[in-house]
Formats: structure tokens, C-alpha cells, sequence
């Protein structure tokens, strides 16, 4: 905009200039023009007084008299005008010629009376040749020059307007392309810049509605887009369905690969979910691993269909950096009843996404009366406070045994939660929640301590029978942790033998060096330490040389896969090479079938754990297990 002004500003002075000088040049020519014209009118006028004096001589007559006259006034006036018009010479040329006009006026008419009186032609004559004639010659002598002198001015001046008037359309010519070019180079660029302004709105328009990791839409694109969805739908008979999907292993990758791998991974999941889905469907990222599909035109059948195409869209393994990952999606799906708003009807997803990661089931479909069932990520939390005191937290019970004999080996306790309204939950169902807050060495301390209590029930009636308490990723890195199990170990009056922490690959990989050192603690306790979920969190042999561990426990994914999965089977077998190398007893857990079994005491794998050996139970049901393989109490140690 300043250049446009700048230019415009220049072009208009540039063009006035260029007038006002061509003014100027005018002016001038022109008055050295009428400065010409009026010398030669007095160069005619003396001219004429010559030659009518010569005419009087020759033939005297009252006409030729006035005729005289009337050039000699007419002369003076065309003095006077040249010494109005005229230049400072020019007025004393005029002021000599004045004083000898009135000589000679005198002087011809002296002339004129001799004629008069006809006296002889020699006094005519001779006063003609000693006073007239000279005068005339002085008058002509003094105006001549100045007439040629100011006529030569007027040409030259007209010339130079001429000139000036040429260069100044040149220069205007000139100037105006100039101009012109500018405005055309300042147009451009502003169009430029405004295109330039246009791209950055849209940009920041498009960084405000999407995530920037995936590209995909976020929470506000979706809500809105979900808002557009259901306020359609009132005009027709289909359905809106929103999914919410939260991917289950995730966090396992970014404790133990770091973020870096997290966020390639969520890219390729986020791209997968994205061709997986038909035209008018859409996927956003609401926020960590949480992801959120809207289906406009839809029905239960077909959200459900699709719900299961994403989920076998991640079946394949991911390649992040050459490393293979696997993850598993929990999908709850909510379809709108036409007076809903967004997000009552992304709540219900939410709660049937949770239903789905409690009953290890990968799609749920919402339902009302489900609902009331169901405990929401927030009750979660303020309930478990409550719960822990009130009891309602119980251990069951699953037997470790030994692949070569049967025989009991140990006792894993995995945490329920007795929930009032909800009824009896499994980990999936509340410990995602709790192990992201501090609420989980409450948790950690409460399961230690049941678990003890029952070691030492055990104890009591004659039966040795070492216990498994699986730890989270958060108590095992509290520093106070290892004299925390010391005191529960002394305050129920269990050997430190009788207990085995299940510590998971990926608590160890959050923050190696602090879990080693609280390892050790525990270790030089004499607390046998098991790697948990072993093969699902890409620890390497050295590091696993490193740690005070004993046990290994293979995910129980790729026992139940080996049968059908050649790459379990293989990922077995490195495992217990691994962990046999290591001098480490390998366990299998999740057998579910006697292939398995026989195919894991073939291979040499110690001991063996899952359904098909005894589903986890309550003490009860245990108690009929260990009856059933002849560990009943022993009568005498009971008092
Ligand atoms: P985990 O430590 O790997 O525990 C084994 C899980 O596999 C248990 O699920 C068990 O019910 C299940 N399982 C056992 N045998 C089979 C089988 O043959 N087939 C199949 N499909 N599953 C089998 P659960 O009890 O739901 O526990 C899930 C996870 O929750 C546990 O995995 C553990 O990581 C965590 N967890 C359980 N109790 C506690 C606890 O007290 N504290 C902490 N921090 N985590 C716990
Ligand atoms: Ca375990
Ligand atoms: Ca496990």
C-alpha cells in the first residue's frame, strides 16, 4: 500500500514538474514574442516616418503631413510599450530613441515648413542632410539591433518550448510507465502476500481442528462434526454411531521405547484406522492413545461390522524403526437416539469402551441398562478410596505348576474388586485408571497384605505354598518400596522365600536404573523376582543378565498363539532359550489346552500356568484345587 501511495505521490510530481516547467519556457517565449512583435512595429512605424518625409519633400500634402503624424505617435507608443515589455537595456535604448524622436520631431517639422514656404530645395536639402537624416540614422541605429537582438531571443525561446515540450511528454511517458510498472510489481505483491495471509489462516484454521501428530481430526473437529451428524439424522430414519477406541498396549511401548516409537506407532495406527473406513465415515484422535470414529448414516449391525475392521486392521504387527509391535484396540461404540446431544452419546461410548477392556472383549456396543453397571474412569477412583478400607478389594487364585510333574510350585494373586453396584471386576476394569495416580500403592499395599495374610493361613495350616503378587510399574519405583514388604513380611510372620514380585518388562524399562537398584533391595531380601509379560517389552539379554531376577513369565499371547501361529511358537521357544541361558526358570502362562501343555513340557518349559490348568478362583475354589492334587491341610498344624 506505501509503494502504491509512494508511486502514485511520485507520478503526480513528476507530471506537474514537467508542466510547470513547460509553463514557465511558455511564458517566457511568449513575452519575448510581443517584445519582438512591438520593436518591429516601432522598426515599421520609424520606417514609415522616413519615407513619408521623403514623400513631403518630393510631393508636400496635408495627407502625407498626418500621415507623418500619425507614425510618429505611433512610434512613441510602440516605444512605450517596448519599455514596458523590455529589459533594462531595452529601456534605455527606448529612453535615447525618445529624446531623439523629439529632436527629430522638431527637426522634420522645421523641415516641413521650408517646403511649406518652398524655399530652395538647397536649405530643404541641407537641413534634411545635417539634422533629419542623421537622426534617423541614430534612431535606426539604436533600434535595429535591439529589434534583431529580441526577435532572435523569440526564436530561440519558442524553440526551447519546443524542446522543453518535447521532453516533457517523453518524460511523462516515461514516468507514467515507470508508474505503471510499479502499480503492476505492488499488485502483484500484494496479491502475494494476501494469498500468502490467505494459506496462514487456513493454516492455523486447520492446526486449531487437527491433531498434530496423525493429521486427523481432534475433539473439537469431531464434536462438531458429530453435532452436524446428529442434528441430520432427526430427518431421516438412520442412526449415528460414534465409536470410542483406546488402544490397549500402547503405554507399554512409550515406557519402554519412549515416546519417539509411541508417536510413529500412533501415525501408522491413525492411517490404518483412516483406510479401513468408507467414504462419509471419519476417525479423530481425541487425545494419548484414544481414538474416536463417527459413522453418520449407521444402525447397530453395521457400526459393529465396522468396529471389527478396525480391530483386524491392527492384527497385523506394526514395523516401528525395525521393531515389530502389537497392539490391541478396546472399542465401545454408542449409537444416538435422535434428542441426544454429542457428548452424552460420546459418554456412552466411553462406558462401553471401558465395558469392553473389563471383559476383555474388543467391541461393546452400549447399552442403557448395562449402564448402570458400569463404572466410569471418574467413579473409578474416588470409589477405590472407599473401596480399600470397606474391604471390597479380594485376591483369586491361580496355580503355578510344574510341566514335568503337576505338582504345585506357587500361587498367583490377582486382584478383584467387589464393586457394590457393579459386582465383581476384574484389573482391566479399574488398575489403567489407578496405576496413573497415587492411589496405586494404596492399592499395591492392600493386595500385599491379603495375599500375605493368606501365605501365612496357609503357613498355619501346615501348608507351605509360595505366593505371586504382581506390582505396578509406580510402587516398584518408590523408593520406600522394599521396606514396606519387609515390614508386611514381618507383621504376618512370612519368610521372604514364600514371596515372588511379578514385575512387568515394561515397569522395569520406564526407568531401568531405579528399578535395578530396588531389584537389588528386594532380591538381598530374599524375594524372588519374576519377569511378567515377558516378550512384550523389547528388553534386551544384557539387560535382563543385568537384573537380580529369577523367574520368567512368557505373555500369555503368544502361549495361547503357538499352537496356531508359527511366530508364537518361535517366540516361545527363543524365550525359554533365552531364559534357560539366563539361568532363569521359564514359565508359560495362559495355557489353555493340553497341546499346549504337552507341547511346553516338550520344549522344557518349567512351570505352567492358565485355564486349562485351573481358571483364578477364590480361596474357596482354590481350596478345592489343591484338595483335588492332594494338598489338603495338614490336621496337625491346624489347631
Ligand atoms: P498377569 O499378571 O499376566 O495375570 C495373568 C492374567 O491372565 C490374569 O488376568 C488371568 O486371569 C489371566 N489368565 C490366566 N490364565 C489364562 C488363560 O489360560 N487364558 C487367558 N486368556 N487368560 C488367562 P487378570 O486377573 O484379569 O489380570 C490381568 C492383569 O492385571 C494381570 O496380568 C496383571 O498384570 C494385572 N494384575 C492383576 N492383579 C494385580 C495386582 O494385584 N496388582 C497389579 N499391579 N496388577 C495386577
Ligand atoms: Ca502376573
Ligand atoms: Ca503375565
Amino acid at each position: 500500500m506505501l509503494l502504491i501511495a509512494l508511486t502514485l505521490i511520485t507520478l503526480t510530481g513528476v507530471i506537474t514538474a514537467g508542466s510547470v516547467i513547460n509553463d514557465r519556457a511558455a511564458t517566457r517565449a511568449q513575452h519575448s514574442v510581443e517584445l519582438a512583435s512591438v520593436y518591429l512595429a516601432a522598426v515599421a512605424d520609424l520606417q514609415a516616418e522616413q519615407s513619408l518625409k521623403n514623400e513631403y519633400q518630393l510631393r508636400p500634402g496635408s495627407a502625407t503631413s498626418a500621415g507623418h503624424q500619425g507614425a510618429t505617435v505611433t512610434l512613441r507608443a510602440a516605444l512605450e510599450q517596448v519599455r514596458a515589455l523590455g529589459s533594462a537595456s531595452d529601456r534605455r535604448r527606448v529612453a535615447a530613441v525618445l529624446a531623439d524622436q523629439s529632436k527629430y520631431v522638431a527637426a522634420t517639422a522645421a523641415l516641413f515648413a521650408a517646403v511649406n514656404r518652398h524655399e530652395p530645395r538647397a536649405v530643404t536639402n541641407q537641413l534634411d542632410a545635417t539634422t533629419v537624416v542623421p537622426l534617423l540614422a541614430v534612431m535606426q541605429g539604436q533600434i535595429y539591433p535591439g529589434a534583431i537582438a529580441v526577435r532572435k531571443q523569440a526564436l530561440a525561446n519558442v524553440t526551447q518550448v519546443r524542446r522543453t515540450g518535447r521532453l516533457v511528454v517523453w518524460f511523462d511517458v516515461a514516468t507514467l510507465l515507470v508508474g505503471i510498472a510499479t502499480l503492476m510489481l505492488a499488485w502483484r505483491a500484494l496479491r502475494r502476500s494476501r494469498l500468502a495471509l490467505q494459506t496462514q489462516s487456513d493454516l492455523n484454521r486447520h492446526q486449531a481442528l487437527h491433531d498434530v501428530l496423525t493429521g486427523l481430526p481432534n475433539r473439537t473437529l469431531f464434536q462438531d462434526r458429530a453435532s452436524q451428524a446428529l442434528r441430520a439424522t432427526q430427518r431421516t430414519d438412520q442412526q449415528v454411531a460414534i465409536m470410542i477406541i483406546d488402544l490397549d498396549r500402547f503405554k507399554d511401548v512409550n515406557d519402554t521405547l519412549g515416546h519417539q516409537f509411541g508417536d510413529l506407532l500412533l501415525q501408522q495406527v491413525a492411517q490404518r484406522f483412516e483406510a479401513s473406513l468408507r467414504g462419509g465415515d471419519s476417525v479423530a484422535r481425541l487425545g494419548g492413545d484414544e481414538f474416536a470414529v463417527l459413522l453418520p448414516a449407521s444402525n447397530a449391525a453395521d457400526a459393529h461390522a465396522t468396529a471389527e475392521r478396525l480391530v483386524e486392521t491392527l492384527t497385523e504387527p506394526f514395523d516401528v524403526r525395525d521393531i515389530s509391535l502389537d497392539v490391541d484396540a478396546s472399542i465401545g461404540i454408542a449409537l444416538a437416539a435422535t434428542d441426544e446431544d454429542v457428548d452424552a452419546v460420546v459418554r456412552h461410548a466411553d462406558v462401553a469402551m471401558y465395558e469392553a477392556k473389563a471383559h476383555h472383549a474388543s467391541v461393546v456396543t452400549y447399552s442403557r441398562r448395562r449402564d448402570a453397571n458400569t463404572v466410569t474412569r471418574l467413579a473409578v477412583l474416588g470409589d477405590l478410596r472407599r473401596a480399600i478400607p470397606a474391604g471390597e478389594i479380594v485376591l483369586h487364585y491361580q496355580p503355578k505348576i510344574s510341566a514335568m510333574t503337576g505338582e504345585l510350585h506357587s500361587v498367583e494373586a490377582l486382584v478383584r474388586w467387589e464393586h457394590p453396584t457393579s459386582g465383581l471386576l476384574g484389573p482391566a476394569a479399574f488398575m489403567p485408571v489407578v496405576e496413573n495416580t497415587a492411589i496405586v500403592h494404596l492399592l499395591t499395599a492392600e493386595v500385599l497384605r491379603l495375599a500375605l495374610s493368606q501365605c501365612r493361613a496357609w503357613l498355619d495350616q501346615g501348608r507351605s505354598i509360595p505366593i505371586c503378587v504382581n506390582v505396578s510399574a509406580r510402587s516398584l519405583l518408590t523408593k520406600s518400596f522394599p521396606q514396606e514388604v519387609r515390614d508386611l513380611l514381618k507383621l504376618h510372620g512370612v519368610p521372604a522365600s514364600l514371596l515372588t514380585l511379578e514385575i512387568t518388562e515394561s515397569s522395569i524399562m520406564s526407568d531401568p536404573p531405579r528399578a535395578y537398584t530396588i531389584m537389588k533391595d528386594l532380591d538381598a531380601m530374599g524375594v524372588t523376582l519374576s519377569v511378567d509379560d515377558y516378550g512384550t517389552g523389547y528388553s534386551s539379554m544384557a539387560r535382563l543378565k543385568a537384573l537380580p531376577v529369577k523367574e520368567l513369565k512368557i505373555d500369555r499371547r503368544f502361549v495361547m498363539g503357538m499352537a496356531i501361529d508359527e511366530r508364537d511358537h518361535f517366540l516361545v521357544q527363543s524365550a525359554l532359550d533365552l531364559g534357560h541361558n539366563l539361568g532363569l526358570q521359564v514359565v508359560a502362562e495362559g495355557v489353555e489346552d493340553e497341546w499346549t501343555r504337552d507341547a511346553l513340557a516338550a520344549m522344557g518349559c518349567d512351570l505352567l500356568q492358565g485355564y486349562y490348568i485351573q481358571v483364578p478362583g477364590t480361596e474357596a475354589e482354590l481350596e478345592t484345587w489343591l484338595t483335588g492334587h492332594g494338598m489338603e491341610p495338614v490336621p496337625s498344624a491346624v489347631s
